[in-house]
């Protein structure tokens, strides 16, 4: 998965929106390795959408400049589209999604869109990153970290061949760029300890719920990403596309052997 950064083609999507800031701290970050960019990104916010694919409507394509587009879908659409349609001729050599506002910490990455658009690029055998700045207690992110930092990691990752169907998870602390203590590599800490689910009457007195964005969590666990970035580091996860548990297979086979 080794790639050559100065001729590489690389793709840029994001779960935030095409007109979201974090994109455009994206792609100041990806001209910092190529010249050739292009954006593909979905229309609206897609925000917990998840590795959703939509299937039952059909999809438009909205062009709004060279090299830069979007999708009336997800960001699962957004990079399949890209990869398979949008982008003509060469394919990408690498795909970035983000900068996304706000942290994909532990199982958050599974409700995350931002995690998706890298993971559809790694189904697609397309090495990728997803990238979060961590907003830790509101206000605005500090997407100069991102800026400052995301260059030398894609730089540094790529320097290695870390295998097919990973994708790499990096969440920047809620600090400014000079703060940073520096680049952890972590694992998937444990997030949702429990949903704040807000039960009130809409103004015409019927029950409504919304799933609140607070949660508790634990920070203190060591080597994880929550653990890493609270602490002010920028935290690197890979994750793997394979969900398969290697051990628990063993006992299940031995428990379906009796
Ligand atoms: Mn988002």
């Amino acid at each position: 998965m080794t790639v050559d950064l100065s001729n590489a083609r690389i793709l840029i999507s994001n779960d935030d929106g095409i007109h979201a800031p974090g994109i455009k701290v994206l792609e100041r970050i990806a001209l910092e390795l190529s010249t050739d960019v292009w954006v593909v990104a979905p229309e609206t916010e897609q925000s917990a959408a998840g590795h959703s694919l939509t299937i039952r409507r059909p999809l438009r394509v909205r062009e709004y400049g060279d090299r830069r587009f979007s999708v009336d879908g997800t960001p699962t659409d957004a990079v399949l589209l890209g990869v398979n349609t949008v982008i003509k001729g060469k394919r990408p050599d690498l795909v970035l999604s983000g900068v996304n506002r706000g942290a994909n910490l532990g199982e958050d990455v599974t409700y995350s869109g931002t995690v998706a658009a890298a993971m559809e690029a790694v189904i697609l055998g397309i090495p990728a990153f997803a990238f979060s700045q961590c907003v830790l207690n509101g206000g605005e992110p500090y997407w100069r970290t991102a800026e400052r930092w995301a260059p030398q990691i894609i730089r540094q990752a790529l320097a290695v061949d870390w295998g097919p169907n990973i994708l790499i998870n990096v969440n920047f602390p809620d600090c400014p760029p000079d703060r940073v203590t520096g680049i952890e590599v972590t694992r998937q800490g444990k997030r949702k300890i429990g949903d704040e689910l807000v039960e009130r009457l809409d103004p015409r007195g019927e029950p409504y719920i919304w799933i609140g964005a607070q949660r508790s969590e634990d920070s203190s666990e060591p080597g994880t990403d929550i653990e890493a970035a609270y602490r002010g580091a920028v935290a690197v996860t890979p994750l793997r596309v394979d969900l398969t548990d290697h051990p628990a297979m063993s006992l299940l086979a031995g428990a379906f052997a009796l």
